[in-house]
């Protein structure tokens, strides 16, 4: 028996023939779409879409931090970030609601907006669930142009499948991830964080009152969206 017991070559494979078909799926809806095998090419591309000078809104993602998206941009200088999600070393946020929800405001107008999906359908559909609005909001209208990563775990056969997966990871994993590092006790009474399971709640906390579906831009509007899929397992 071979010593080498990691599935991981064979996963990317899957991940590369997943991606091409989203690629080539998005591309076909006018949003421009790339496949980068890891998170440094993912990132080189992030940068070259983002001009020196523009500013660049964002929101909570953990696809964002973990590609480096937002260090690199702030380590190159040029441009200014809107950031209401900025959290300290402890993971509370450096602002209060006010002052987060006026940021959140502000991103509508910058001109990039650079964020995660929840989901990408094999056919080519971004599928989001949100617990504010903000995040998928600012997806569809406001930013000048908008940039989308996410790693090939995010590809989902169909709407189905998306609703499924956000319903049964995305969702349960964020609010845990909410009450556990970033202090929000509230979200451990979410039946999700409780269990484990989804029973459709309709909690004042839950992170799931708005889901939206990106089914390509017009024709006139192509570069709005920008979509790089990265082979690697990434994100919620
Ligand atoms: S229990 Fe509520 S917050 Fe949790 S996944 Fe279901 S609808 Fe969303």
């Amino acid at each position: 028996m071979g010593k080498d017991l990691s599935t991981e070559q064979e996963q990317k494979k899957i991940y590369e023939k997943l991606a091409y078909t989203v690629v080539k799926n998005l591309n076909r809806k006018y949003i421009n779409a790339w496949y980068a095998p890891t998170k440094k090419e993912a990132l080189s591309i992030v940068m070259e879409l983002i001009t020196e000078g523009v500013t660049v809104g964002t929101a909570d993602s953990t696809t964002l931090l973990q590609v480096g998206v937002l260090s690199e941009i702030k380590e190159r200088g040029c441009n200014e970030i809107i950031n209401p999600f900025m959290r300290d070393e402890k993971g509370q946020f450096v602002v209060d609601e006010e002052e987060r929800h006026n940021l959140m405001r502000k991103v509508f107008f910058t001109d990039v907006y650079v964020i995660g999906t929840n989901i990408v359908t094999l056919d080519g559909k971004l599928v989001n669930t949100d617990g504010n609005g903000n995040r998928v909001a600012a997806m569809i209208f406001g930013p000048k142009k908008v940039i989308i990563i996410a790693g090939a775990n995010k590809i989902v056969k169909d709407l189905d499948g998306a609703f499924k997966r956000i319903r049964e990871v995305c969702a349960p994993v964020n609010a845990t991830r909410h009450a556990l590092k970033h202090h929000r006790p509230e979200f451990y009474e979410l039946p999700c964080v409780k269990t484990g399971t989804c029973t459709d709640c309709n909690s004042p906390v839950s992170i799931c009152h708005h889901t939206t579906i990106i089914d390509g831009v017009a024709e006139k509007r192509r570069g709005h969206i920008n979509v790089v899929i990265i082979g690697e397992c990434l994100g919620i």
